[in-house]
């Protein structure tokens, strides 16, 4: 259900398409789930949206930003100096290897000898790739993400009195729930590390947009598992995907072989979370708009990109007609920042945010 408040924002934009952003519902959830990690430290995976007003933000939320690349890493840098980073991610070039950081994430025995060469200080967390069941996940991130076991016994004889052995990180799978990611937890803290990193991945369900990760539950569940560790997680998509929307208007409707569409200004170029995640994006269609369209019936909405991949969401039965204005909502997280933005040339949305 989108609130009276971002739909009443939302009829008001001057200009379609365009991203929205609720500012205050992101500082109400961010305070929410700082509340119940309680001594856990919280890292927002930059990743999913690096907006910068998002990020100020979750800034007085989050104890670090958690950064993929040397981009990442100069963007929250210069905008927060001072706070933490954590630099993770596969194929750190040299350059990355020397950019400053509170914890760096090392990827495999050649990264870390290449990481030792630089002659720098360096505090390291080993990312391990274990060999556990995650049952249920939308993305599991086995393969080349991290090391095996044979890997991070291999790093443990290259440390030195300047690169340190900090602990260990991982980032298992995504869409994860509570439950699950507790599950994980405990068989990962059965080794001695001092300090365990246990990303993120938390549940985001396109198909039921009220709902929301058990983040009290989790935080119980780590803080019965902590036994004087120093836990960290990381999450992205869970934090930032409620408080983005898109606002596009319905520039065509039209029945193709019995199949209704409503054409949208803008498209999948603009807002590429259902085409990679294969959902249909959550819809609501507000009537402002004139003349005959479908009527309760099944509607697939699409875009202007010349091919059938682009679409947001397929058979959702409402009434659409020309001119009337369709918001998606969870479009906060790998939505704008994914998406190809210069494939047909066509206009780029504008940025709105809702204060509080
Ligand atoms: C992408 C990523 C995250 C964030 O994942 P979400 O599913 O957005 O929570 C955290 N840690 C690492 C290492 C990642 O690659």
């Amino acid at each position: 259900m989108i609130g009276p408040r971002v739909l009443d924002a939302a009829l008001r934009l001057p200009t379609a398409p365009a991203y929205l952003y609720d500012l205050p519902a992101l500082d109400e959830h961010a305070a929410a789930v700082r509340r119940a990690m309680g001594a856990t430290e919280l890292y927002y995976a930059v990743k999913a949206n690096p907006d910068a007003e998002l990020l100020r933000v979750l800034a007085a939320h989050v104890d670090g930003w958690e950064v993929s690349s040397g981009g990442e890493h100069a963007h929250v840098t210069s905008l927060f100096p001072g706070m933490p980073v954590a630099l993770g991610g596969p194929g750190k070039t040299d350059a990355e290897l020397r950019l400053p950081h509170h914890r760096i994430h090392v990827e495999s025995p050649n990264e870390l000898r290449r990481l030792v060469a630089t002659g720098l200080r360096a505090d390291v967390l080993l990312r391990l790739n274990p060999d556990l069941p995650v049952e249920g996940a939308a993305l599991t991130m086995s393969g080349p993400f991290g090391m095996d076991e044979d890997g991070a016994a291999e790093c443990l004889a290259l440390f030195t009195d300047r690169v340190r052995l900090r602990g260990l990180h991982t980032h298992l799978a995504s869409g994860l729930d509570a439950g699950q990611l507790i599950g994980l937890a405990g068989a990962l803290l059965d080794g001695d590390y001092e300090e365990v990193n246990l990303g993120g991945g938390m549940a985001v369900s396109y198909a039921a947009p009220d709902t929301r990760f058990d983040w009290e539950a989790y935080g119980a569940g780590l803080a019965a598992l902590r036994g004087g560790r120093r836990l960290r997680i990381e999450p992205g998509r869970a934090l930032t995907a409620y408080c983005g929307y898109y606002v596009t208007k319905v520039v065509d409707v039209k029945r193709v072989r019995g199949q209704a569409y409503a054409v949208l200004l803008g498209g999948t170029h603009h807002l590429r979370t259902p085409v990679t995640k294969g959902h249909d994006q959550p819809v609501t269609v507000v009537p402002t708009g004139l003349g005959r369209g479908p009527a309760d019936e099944p509607v697939t909405f699409v875009g202007q990109l010349c091919t059938p991949k682009d679409v947001f969401a397929r058979n959702i039965v409402t009434t659409v007609r020309v001119g009337d204005t369709v918001v998606f909502e969870m479009a906060g997280a790998y939505a704008w920042n994914i998406s190809h933005h210069d494939f047909l040339m066509h206009p780029k949305p504008a940025f709105h945010y809702l204060a509080g």
